[in-house]
């Protein structure tokens, strides 16, 4: 079975100003796609061809670095683009609590994501995360992923050079303010948590 890309939540200029229409055409339509196509080519003829994606990347990690990243990056900008909504929506009454116990307030939540973003180094990502009830932020490099890791992710934010380079140029933190105060998809995130398993992509 080969992979589809999924469709965008939303129409490419939902995002705008933090992420706009010319960010999403190469980030969703050209890397996004490749991810695809390369794990689709990897995988066709041999036994991982009909597992899910998320099977894929927990059988390459540690066995097979091409596919994994290729699998990985498949998943984790699916789960990204679903983090993000054109308008910041809210958290559940579930949620709030969970990090008003952790963070102190959605704020202060707010400024340790900009945080971690920021001073992530090099590519990567930037979680939240729920673990044995418990949230925190959590950070992969490169393109290593929460899908397989026994936490369930929440939301996550891309700090790849090519997620904010178009509108922001080098200036991560300004990218980083304009997705995490503005455009962030607490619904989302609040229905991962009731889920209570992460989420999956759509087969
Ligand atoms: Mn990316």
């Amino acid at each position: 079975m080969a992979f589809t890309l999924i469709d965008l939540p939303y129409p490419d200029n939902a995002l705008e100003p933090a992420v706009s229409a010319n960010t999403l055409s190469f980030h969703y339509g050209k890397h996004h796609q490749a991810y695809i196509d390369k794990m689709n080519a990897a995988i066709e003829g041999t036994d991982h061809a009909d597992k899910s994606m998320e099977d894929i990347v927990s059988a390459a990690r540690g066995s097979n670095q091409g596919l994994f990243n290729n699998a990985a990056q498949s998943w984790n900008h699916a789960f990204y683009w679903h983090s993000m909504a054109a308008a910041e929506t809210a958290p559940s009454d579930e949620l709030k609590a969970k990090i008003d116990a952790a963070f102190g307030s959605v704020e202060e939540l707010k400024t340790q994501l900009k945080d971690r973003g920021a001073g992530h180094f090099a590519s990567g990502w930037v979680w939240l995360a729920e673990k044995n009830g418990e949230l925190s932020i959590e950070e992969t490099h490169d393109g290593d992923t929460l899908a397989d890791s026994g936490f369930n992710p929440l939301l996550t934010v891309d700090v790849w050079e090519h997620a904010y380079y178009l509108d922001h140029q080098n200036k991560r933190p300004a990218y980083l303010s304009a997705v995490v105060d503005h455009k962030l998809n607490w619904a989302f995130a609040s229905e991962n948590l009731a889920r209570g398993s992460a989420w999956t992509y759509p087969a």
